[in-house]
């Protein structure tokens, strides 16, 4: 664990690596979380982004394309979590931030969580 304040944050590697994920979920997962995977926002902090292109989400056209929007928030992802929480009974609101999520998800969201339950939500991302 690393303590930061008075906030105690566990440690990054047990939350994405060595969960029973295949390991290019944990890749995927990993990428993310440190913001590199190629959404708009992302290309338009680095300049990349062509200046006339929009920002917004390729599928919503409502949101900027962020990394906590594209697989937690966008509608149609919204729509798979929403399908996966109903299939396994939980009710549960995605938090706001992929690394919130990430946490959350890992320490089971308040129950026992199973390494399978830890598997899921990476996979499901
Ligand atoms: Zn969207």
């Amino acid at each position: 664990m690393v303590q930061s304040s008075n906030v105690v944050v566990p440690a990054w590697p047990k939350v994405v690596w060595g969960n029973n994920v295949p390991s290019k979920v944990m890749i995927f997962h990993w990428l993310a979380l440190k913001n590199s995977i190629p959404v708009k926002e992302v290309l338009a902090r680095r300049n990349i982004l062509p200046p006339n292109q929009s920002s917004l989400c390729f599928w919503c056209l409502s949101h900027v394309e962020s990394i906590d929007h594209l697989p937690l928030h966008c509608k149609w992802s919204s729509a798979i979590w929403a399908d996966l929480f109903r299939w396994c009974n939980i009710r549960w609101i995605l938090p706001r931030y992929l690394v919130d999520f990430s946490f959350d998800w890992y320490y089971g969201m308040g129950i026992k969580a199973s390494k399978y339950w830890k598997m899921i939500g990476p996979a499901t991302i």
